[in-house]
């Protein structure tokens, strides 16, 4: 049976790919800190790991309990993300920073760990979400679209190396989905810059992303996501 490791697998877009992939016939592994809020995909048959996508040990421990207990992972969903907003003058570096830590790095770290197996076994996916935000941008989200194009060209380069082994990288650019990320982002967003110099952009933003409440459904973007991992010549990019 193959296998999928499915990060951010607590809620939205994570939570509803691991259930979709799991329908659609892998052993899935959903990742994520929060453990207890995927204690519904676990009464489902989904194994859950605890895993912080910014503590090294944490993603080399479950990467190496999937080896042990499978022998493969045929689909890594790089999904785990969030959105820190606000004016580049007011954002905190460090916030910056831990932003790439979990929207990047903790991404790049899954694919050292888990590409040598796809490699040695000359078959893999790996599918990481970018965003529409990989592809656009607007003001108050100088941050995280630098994490999303950073994505898009790490994966676009990635897709070149991994290519002759015959492993293939797609990117997911979700639009607006109904999730948890819209009130984090919002909250963030007021957090770092509300009050001050940028107040009425603030409000503008934050009264665009409270409409996410009308947004597409995470389903949406799952199906889009088992799409990409069983598509016999996956597309580079999928949108939706
Ligand atoms: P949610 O906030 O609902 O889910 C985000 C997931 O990421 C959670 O399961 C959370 O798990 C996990 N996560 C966050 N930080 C960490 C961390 N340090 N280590 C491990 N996991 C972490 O948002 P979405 O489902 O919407 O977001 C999923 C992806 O989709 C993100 O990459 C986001 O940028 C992208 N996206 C979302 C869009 C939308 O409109 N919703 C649009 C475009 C892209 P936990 O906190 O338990 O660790």
């Amino acid at each position: 049976m193959k296998v999928a490791l499915v990060t951010g697998a607590s809620s939205g877009i994570g939570e509803a790919t691991a259930q979709e992939l799991q329908k659609a016939g892998y052993t899935v592994y959903a990742a994520a800190r929060r453990v207890r809020r995927m204690e519904g995909l676990a009464a489902k048959g989904v194994r859950v790991l605890e895993m912080d996508v910014t503590d090294d040990g944490s993603m080399t421990e479950g990467v190496k309990k999937i080896i042990a207990e499978t022998g493969r992972i045929d689909v890594l969903v790089n999904n785990a993300g969030y959105g820190s907003y606000g004016a580049v003058e007011d954002v905190p570096l460090d916030e910056a920073r831990y932003q790439f830590e979990v929207n990047v790095f903790g991404l790049a770290r899954l694919v050292q760990l888990v590409s040598p197996h796809m490699r040695e076994a000359g078959r893999g996916r790996i599918i990481n979400v970018s965003s529409i935000g990989g592809r656009i941008y607007e003001p108050l989200g100088a941050w995280y679209h630098s994490t999303k194009f950073a994505v898009e060209g790490l994966s676009d380069s990635l897709r070149l190396e991994l290519k002759p082994f015959g492993v293939d990288v797609v990117v997911i650019q979700p639009g607006g989905i109904k999730t948890e990320w819209g009130g984090i982002a919002v909250e963030n967003l007021e957090k770092t810059s509300g009050g001050g110099a940028y107040a009425e952009q603030v409000k503008q933003l934050a009264g665009f992303f409270s409409q996410m409440d009308r947004a597409s459904e995470p389903k949406v973007i799952a199906d889009v996501i088992v799409k990409a991992a069983e598509a016999r010549r996956p597309r580079t990019r999928y949108a939706a």
